[in-house]
Protein backbone atom coordinates (compact mmCIF):
# COMPACT_ATOMS: atom_id res chain seq x y z
CA UNK A 1 0.00 0.00 0.00
CA UNK A 2 1.39 3.55 -0.89
CA UNK A 3 -0.56 5.30 1.66
CA UNK A 4 -3.87 4.92 3.60
CA UNK A 5 -6.42 7.94 3.05
CA UNK A 6 -7.33 9.21 5.96
CA UNK A 7 -8.51 12.50 7.51
CA UNK A 8 -8.40 14.68 10.11
CA UNK A 9 -10.45 13.05 12.47
CA UNK A 10 -9.12 9.87 11.96
CA UNK A 11 -11.52 8.51 9.60
CA UNK A 12 -10.14 5.54 7.33
CA UNK A 13 -11.28 5.28 3.81
CA UNK A 14 -11.57 1.50 2.77
CA UNK A 15 -14.79 2.03 0.47
CA UNK A 16 -15.10 3.86 -3.10
CA UNK A 17 -18.66 4.81 -4.16
CA UNK A 18 -17.82 5.16 -7.53
CA UNK A 19 -20.89 7.02 -10.34
CA UNK A 20 -20.33 5.39 -13.56
CA UNK A 21 -23.55 7.50 -14.99
CA UNK A 22 -26.07 9.99 -13.69
CA UNK A 23 -28.91 8.48 -15.97
CA UNK A 24 -31.99 6.98 -14.97
CA UNK A 25 -34.85 5.42 -16.42
CA UNK A 26 -36.63 6.03 -13.36
CA UNK A 27 -38.66 8.24 -11.55
CA UNK A 28 -38.55 8.18 -8.19
CA UNK A 29 -40.33 10.82 -6.31
CA UNK A 30 -37.30 11.36 -4.25
CA UNK A 31 -34.96 11.73 -6.73
CA UNK A 32 -35.84 12.29 -10.28
CA UNK A 33 -39.41 12.77 -10.32
CA UNK A 34 -39.58 14.33 -13.92
CA UNK A 35 -37.66 11.76 -15.24
CA UNK A 36 -33.29 12.11 -16.37
CA UNK A 37 -32.41 15.52 -17.75
CA UNK A 38 -29.18 16.03 -18.76
CA UNK A 39 -27.83 18.41 -16.49
CA UNK A 40 -24.46 19.36 -18.02
CA UNK A 41 -22.92 19.55 -21.44
CA UNK A 42 -20.73 16.75 -20.67
CA UNK A 43 -17.78 14.87 -22.37
CA UNK A 44 -19.20 11.44 -21.45
CA UNK A 45 -19.05 9.26 -18.73
CA UNK A 46 -15.70 8.47 -17.35
CA UNK A 47 -14.61 5.54 -19.65
CA UNK A 48 -13.54 2.01 -18.08
CA UNK A 49 -9.26 2.96 -18.79
CA UNK A 50 -10.15 6.10 -16.70
CA UNK A 51 -12.42 4.15 -13.99
CA UNK A 52 -9.51 1.27 -13.82
CA UNK A 53 -6.94 4.42 -13.03
CA UNK A 54 -9.51 5.68 -10.18
CA UNK A 55 -9.96 2.44 -8.52
CA UNK A 56 -5.74 1.29 -9.08
CA UNK A 57 -5.34 4.96 -6.78
CA UNK A 58 -7.89 3.89 -4.49
CA UNK A 59 -6.92 0.28 -3.85
CA UNK A 60 -3.28 1.01 -3.67
CA UNK A 61 -4.35 3.73 -0.86
CA UNK A 62 -6.22 0.88 1.42
CA UNK A 63 -9.65 0.81 -0.40
CA UNK A 64 -10.96 -2.76 -0.54
CA UNK A 65 -14.92 -1.89 -1.58
CA UNK A 66 -15.89 -0.60 -4.46
CA UNK A 67 -19.58 0.29 -4.70
CA UNK A 68 -20.85 0.74 -8.67
CA UNK A 69 -23.66 3.18 -8.25
CA UNK A 70 -25.54 5.77 -10.27
CA UNK A 71 -27.89 6.75 -11.61
CA UNK A 72 -29.06 3.46 -13.35
CA UNK A 73 -25.59 1.81 -13.37
CA UNK A 74 -26.89 -1.02 -15.79
CA UNK A 75 -28.17 1.03 -17.79
CA UNK A 76 -24.50 1.40 -19.47
CA UNK A 77 -23.53 -1.07 -22.03
CA UNK A 78 -20.16 -1.59 -20.63
CA UNK A 79 -21.49 -2.55 -17.33
CA UNK A 80 -20.53 -6.39 -17.47
CA UNK A 81 -16.76 -5.17 -18.24
CA UNK A 82 -16.64 -2.51 -15.70
CA UNK A 83 -17.59 -5.11 -13.21
CA UNK A 84 -14.33 -7.41 -14.33
CA UNK A 85 -12.45 -4.84 -15.00
CA UNK A 86 -12.98 -3.56 -11.37
CA UNK A 87 -12.93 -7.51 -9.59
CA UNK A 88 -9.48 -8.10 -11.30
CA UNK A 89 -7.93 -4.94 -9.40
CA UNK A 90 -5.31 -5.94 -6.87
CA UNK A 91 -6.79 -5.44 -3.05
CA UNK A 92 -10.46 -4.93 -3.84
CA UNK A 93 -12.33 -7.74 -1.87
CA UNK A 94 -15.85 -6.58 -2.37
CA UNK A 95 -17.26 -5.47 -5.99
CA UNK A 96 -20.81 -4.36 -5.01
CA UNK A 97 -23.44 -2.43 -6.73
CA UNK A 98 -26.80 -0.17 -5.90
CA UNK A 99 -29.55 -0.93 -8.94
CA UNK A 100 -33.60 -0.14 -9.35
CA UNK A 101 -33.08 -4.01 -10.48
CA UNK A 102 -34.45 -3.26 -13.74
CA UNK A 103 -32.45 -5.47 -15.41
CA UNK A 104 -31.05 -7.75 -12.49
CA UNK A 105 -33.31 -10.82 -13.80
CA UNK A 106 -31.83 -10.62 -17.27
CA UNK A 107 -27.81 -9.97 -16.04
CA UNK A 108 -27.52 -11.50 -12.46
CA UNK A 109 -25.51 -14.59 -13.43
CA UNK A 110 -23.44 -12.85 -15.86
CA UNK A 111 -22.48 -9.81 -13.43
CA UNK A 112 -22.14 -12.58 -10.65
CA UNK A 113 -19.66 -14.25 -13.12
CA UNK A 114 -18.02 -10.95 -13.48
CA UNK A 115 -17.17 -10.38 -10.60
CA UNK A 116 -20.01 -8.69 -8.56
CA UNK A 117 -19.60 -10.01 -4.65
CA UNK A 118 -22.63 -7.59 -3.01
CA UNK A 119 -25.90 -6.46 -4.40
CA UNK A 120 -28.48 -3.60 -3.16
CA UNK A 121 -32.02 -3.65 -4.75
CA UNK A 122 -33.87 -0.75 -4.33
CA UNK A 123 -37.80 -1.72 -3.72
CA UNK A 124 -40.19 1.34 -2.03
CA UNK A 125 -42.97 -0.85 -1.75
CA UNK A 126 -43.91 -4.37 -1.52
CA UNK A 127 -47.21 -3.51 -3.49
CA UNK A 128 -47.10 -2.81 -6.82
CA UNK A 129 -49.29 -0.21 -7.38
CA UNK A 130 -47.36 1.91 -4.36
CA UNK A 131 -44.47 0.68 -6.16
CA UNK A 132 -45.31 2.82 -9.85
CA UNK A 133 -46.61 5.72 -7.60
CA UNK A 134 -43.15 6.15 -5.83
CA UNK A 135 -40.78 5.02 -9.11
CA UNK A 136 -43.33 6.47 -11.51
CA UNK A 137 -42.80 2.95 -12.94
CA UNK A 138 -45.04 -0.13 -13.41
CA UNK A 139 -41.97 -2.58 -13.26
CA UNK A 140 -42.65 -4.35 -9.42
CA UNK A 141 -42.92 -7.83 -10.53
CA UNK A 142 -39.47 -7.41 -12.95
CA UNK A 143 -37.47 -6.07 -10.09
CA UNK A 144 -38.93 -8.80 -7.88
CA UNK A 145 -38.20 -11.43 -10.18
CA UNK A 146 -34.75 -10.02 -10.32
CA UNK A 147 -34.02 -10.86 -6.86
CA UNK A 148 -35.13 -14.28 -7.46
CA UNK A 149 -32.77 -14.45 -10.24
CA UNK A 150 -29.97 -13.00 -8.06
CA UNK A 151 -30.45 -15.93 -5.78
CA UNK A 152 -30.35 -18.18 -8.58
CA UNK A 153 -27.31 -16.81 -9.82
CA UNK A 154 -25.72 -17.94 -5.82
CA UNK A 155 -25.69 -14.47 -4.02
CA UNK A 156 -26.53 -15.41 -0.92
CA UNK A 157 -27.45 -12.29 0.57
CA UNK A 158 -28.89 -9.39 -1.16
CA UNK A 159 -29.78 -5.99 0.26
CA UNK A 160 -32.72 -4.05 -0.24
CA UNK A 161 -33.12 -0.46 -0.07
CA UNK A 162 -36.33 1.03 0.98
CA UNK A 163 -36.78 5.05 1.51
CA UNK A 164 -39.08 5.25 4.48
CA UNK A 165 -41.68 7.74 3.10
CA UNK A 166 -44.96 8.60 5.19
CA UNK A 167 -48.24 8.26 4.13
CA UNK A 168 -46.33 5.90 1.30
CA UNK A 169 -45.10 2.74 3.00
CA UNK A 170 -44.90 4.34 6.10
CA UNK A 171 -47.17 1.30 7.07
CA UNK A 172 -45.75 -1.54 5.33
CA UNK A 173 -43.07 -2.64 8.48
CA UNK A 174 -45.33 -5.92 8.80
CA UNK A 175 -45.45 -7.06 5.21
CA UNK A 176 -41.56 -6.20 4.97
CA UNK A 177 -40.53 -8.18 8.10
CA UNK A 178 -43.02 -11.27 6.75
CA UNK A 179 -40.93 -11.02 3.36
CA UNK A 180 -38.08 -11.44 5.31
CA UNK A 181 -38.82 -14.24 7.49
CA UNK A 182 -37.44 -16.96 5.65
CA UNK A 183 -35.32 -15.02 3.03
CA UNK A 184 -31.56 -13.71 3.54
CA UNK A 185 -32.22 -9.92 2.34
CA UNK A 186 -31.20 -7.57 4.65
CA UNK A 187 -33.96 -5.13 4.43
CA UNK A 188 -32.21 -1.59 4.95
CA UNK A 189 -34.92 1.46 5.59
CA UNK A 190 -33.22 4.59 4.51
CA UNK A 191 -34.78 8.00 5.69
CA UNK A 192 -35.45 10.33 3.05
CA UNK A 193 -32.39 13.16 2.88
CA UNK A 194 -33.61 16.55 2.02
CA UNK A 195 -31.41 17.52 -1.47
CA UNK A 196 -31.45 20.55 -3.46
CA UNK A 197 -34.43 20.06 -5.90
CA UNK A 198 -36.57 18.77 -3.46
CA UNK A 199 -39.09 20.69 -2.21
CA UNK A 200 -42.32 20.00 0.17
CA UNK A 201 -41.47 16.62 -0.29
CA UNK A 202 -39.64 16.30 2.42
CA UNK A 203 -41.56 18.23 5.08
CA UNK A 204 -44.40 15.66 3.69
CA UNK A 205 -42.83 12.78 3.62
CA UNK A 206 -40.11 12.48 5.67
CA UNK A 207 -40.40 9.90 8.57
CA UNK A 208 -37.56 9.39 10.94
CA UNK A 209 -36.42 5.69 11.69
CA UNK A 210 -36.07 5.84 15.48
CA UNK A 211 -40.11 4.46 15.93
CA UNK A 212 -38.61 1.65 13.65
CA UNK A 213 -35.96 1.03 16.03
CA UNK A 214 -37.69 0.38 18.94
CA UNK A 215 -40.36 -1.13 17.58
CA UNK A 216 -37.51 -3.83 16.78
CA UNK A 217 -36.03 -3.69 19.91
CA UNK A 218 -38.98 -4.35 21.95
CA UNK A 219 -40.03 -7.21 19.79
CA UNK A 220 -36.27 -9.20 19.97
CA UNK A 221 -34.28 -7.70 17.04
CA UNK A 222 -30.40 -7.46 18.24
CA UNK A 223 -27.70 -4.89 17.14
CA UNK A 224 -25.50 -6.54 14.88
CA UNK A 225 -21.54 -5.29 15.19
CA UNK A 226 -20.29 -3.28 12.00
CA UNK A 227 -17.47 -4.45 10.34
CA UNK A 228 -14.74 -1.76 8.79
CA UNK A 229 -15.82 -1.52 5.53
CA UNK A 230 -19.41 -1.50 6.03
CA UNK A 231 -21.96 1.49 5.33
CA UNK A 232 -23.21 3.32 8.20
CA UNK A 233 -26.55 1.28 9.04
CA UNK A 234 -27.32 -0.20 12.13
CA UNK A 235 -28.16 -3.67 11.57
CA UNK A 236 -30.54 -5.95 13.21
CA UNK A 237 -31.09 -9.47 13.63
CA UNK A 238 -33.50 -11.91 15.16
CA UNK A 239 -33.53 -15.49 15.87
CA UNK A 240 -36.57 -16.51 14.32
CA UNK A 241 -35.91 -14.45 10.91
CA UNK A 242 -33.65 -15.48 8.47
CA UNK A 243 -33.49 -11.85 6.81
CA UNK A 244 -32.44 -8.60 8.46
CA UNK A 245 -33.33 -5.09 9.01
CA UNK A 246 -30.90 -2.38 8.55
CA UNK A 247 -31.51 1.42 9.91
CA UNK A 248 -29.99 4.44 8.00
CA UNK A 249 -30.82 7.21 9.98
CA UNK A 250 -28.14 10.12 8.73
CA UNK A 251 -30.13 12.67 10.75
CA UNK A 252 -29.02 11.00 13.71
CA UNK A 253 -26.13 13.13 15.93
CA UNK A 254 -22.50 10.70 15.74
CA UNK A 255 -23.88 9.77 11.96
CA UNK A 256 -20.55 10.90 10.33
CA UNK A 257 -18.15 9.30 12.95
CA UNK A 258 -17.88 6.04 11.05
CA UNK A 259 -18.09 7.36 7.94
CA UNK A 260 -15.61 5.02 5.85
CA UNK A 261 -16.51 5.58 1.81
CA UNK A 262 -15.37 8.93 -0.07
CA UNK A 263 -17.52 9.50 -3.48
CA UNK A 264 -16.26 9.64 -7.41
CA UNK A 265 -18.96 11.03 -9.72
CA UNK A 266 -19.83 9.75 -13.08
CA UNK A 267 -17.80 13.16 -14.94
CA UNK A 268 -14.83 12.15 -12.44
CA UNK A 269 -14.99 14.50 -9.88
CA UNK A 270 -14.09 13.35 -6.21
CA UNK A 271 -16.72 14.47 -3.42
CA UNK A 272 -15.58 14.02 0.25
CA UNK A 273 -19.07 13.97 1.10
CA UNK A 274 -22.57 13.61 -0.57
CA UNK A 275 -23.55 16.35 0.70
CA UNK A 276 -20.61 18.98 -0.16
CA UNK A 277 -20.34 22.37 -1.64
CA UNK A 278 -17.80 20.88 -4.38
CA UNK A 279 -16.57 18.46 -6.42
CA UNK A 280 -12.56 18.54 -7.16
CA UNK A 281 -11.60 17.43 -10.86
CA UNK A 282 -9.59 14.20 -11.16
CA UNK A 283 -10.12 13.82 -15.06
CA UNK A 284 -7.24 15.41 -15.91
CA UNK A 285 -4.96 12.97 -13.93
CA UNK A 286 -6.89 10.08 -15.57
CA UNK A 287 -5.45 10.23 -18.68
CA UNK A 288 -2.14 7.90 -18.34
CA UNK A 289 -1.69 5.28 -15.42
CA UNK A 290 1.78 7.09 -14.75
CA UNK A 291 0.09 9.96 -13.20
CA UNK A 292 -1.10 7.70 -10.69
CA UNK A 293 1.46 9.34 -7.56
CA UNK A 294 -0.05 13.10 -9.07
CA UNK A 295 -3.23 11.65 -8.77
CA UNK A 296 -3.16 9.61 -5.38
CA UNK A 297 -1.37 13.36 -4.05
CA UNK A 298 -4.02 15.36 -5.11
CA UNK A 299 -7.03 12.97 -3.28
CA UNK A 300 -4.39 13.06 0.03
CA UNK A 301 -4.60 16.80 -0.40
CA UNK A 302 -7.87 17.49 -0.24
CA UNK A 303 -8.80 14.78 2.97
CA UNK A 304 -7.64 17.81 5.12
CA UNK A 305 -10.75 19.53 3.89
CA UNK A 306 -13.27 16.87 4.67
CA UNK A 307 -15.68 18.33 7.16
CA UNK A 308 -16.57 16.38 10.66
CA UNK A 309 -20.55 15.93 9.70
CA UNK A 310 -22.41 16.39 6.80
CA UNK A 311 -24.93 19.58 8.74
CA UNK A 312 -28.06 17.55 7.10
CA UNK A 313 -29.73 18.57 10.53
CA UNK A 314 -28.74 22.24 9.74
CA UNK A 315 -30.98 21.81 6.77
CA UNK A 316 -27.46 22.29 4.95
CA UNK A 317 -28.00 20.28 1.42
CA UNK A 318 -24.83 21.19 -0.51
CA UNK A 319 -24.38 21.33 -3.97
CA UNK A 320 -26.38 18.26 -4.47
CA UNK A 321 -29.44 18.65 -6.57
CA UNK A 322 -30.75 14.69 -6.49
CA UNK A 323 -28.97 11.57 -5.57
CA UNK A 324 -28.48 10.54 -8.84
CA UNK A 325 -26.22 13.73 -10.02
CA UNK A 326 -23.18 11.90 -7.79
CA UNK A 327 -24.10 8.91 -6.93
CA UNK A 328 -26.47 7.72 -3.70
N1 LIG B 1 -30.62 3.82 -9.40
C1 LIG B 1 -30.08 3.00 -8.38
C2 LIG B 1 -31.11 2.70 -7.32
O1 LIG B 1 -32.12 3.41 -7.24
O2 LIG B 1 -30.91 1.76 -6.56
C3 LIG B 1 -28.82 3.56 -7.75
C4 LIG B 1 -28.75 5.03 -7.49
S1 LIG B 1 -29.90 5.63 -6.24
C5 LIG B 1 -29.50 7.34 -6.20
C6 LIG B 1 -29.17 4.93 -4.75
C7 LIG B 1 -30.09 4.85 -3.54
O3 LIG B 1 -30.35 6.17 -3.07
C8 LIG B 1 -31.45 4.19 -3.80
O4 LIG B 1 -31.66 3.15 -2.89
C9 LIG B 1 -32.43 5.32 -3.57
O5 LIG B 1 -33.64 4.84 -3.06
C10 LIG B 1 -31.69 6.21 -2.60
N2 LIG B 1 -32.12 7.60 -2.62
C11 LIG B 1 -32.23 8.43 -3.68
N3 LIG B 1 -32.62 9.66 -3.30
C12 LIG B 1 -32.76 9.62 -1.95
C13 LIG B 1 -33.11 10.60 -0.96
N4 LIG B 1 -33.41 11.82 -1.27
N5 LIG B 1 -33.12 10.20 0.35
C14 LIG B 1 -32.80 8.92 0.68
N6 LIG B 1 -32.44 7.97 -0.21
C15 LIG B 1 -32.43 8.31 -1.51
FE1 LIG C 1 -33.22 6.38 -10.61
FE2 LIG C 1 -32.23 5.36 -8.40
FE3 LIG C 1 -32.89 7.97 -8.54
FE4 LIG C 1 -34.82 6.13 -8.52
S1 LIG C 1 -33.35 6.53 -6.87
S2 LIG C 1 -34.68 7.90 -9.91
S3 LIG C 1 -33.90 4.47 -9.64
S4 LIG C 1 -31.25 6.98 -9.63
Amino acid sequence: MTVQFEDSYSRKFYYLRLSITDVCNFRCTYCLPDGYKPAHKNSGFLSIDELKRVVSAFAHCGTSKVRITGGEPSLRKDFTDILSMISSQEGIEKVAMTTNGYRLAKHAQSWRDAGLTNLNVSVDSLDARMFHQITGENKFREVMAGIDAAFDAGFEQVKVNAVLLKDLNSSELPAFLRWIKDKPIQLRFIELMQTGDMNSLFEKHHQSGVSIRNHLIANGWLMKVRERSDGPAEVFCHPDYVGEIGLIMPYKKDFCDSCNRLRVSALGKLHMCLFGDYGVELRDLLQEDKQEVELIARIQGQLADKKQSHFLDQGHTGMTPHLASIGG
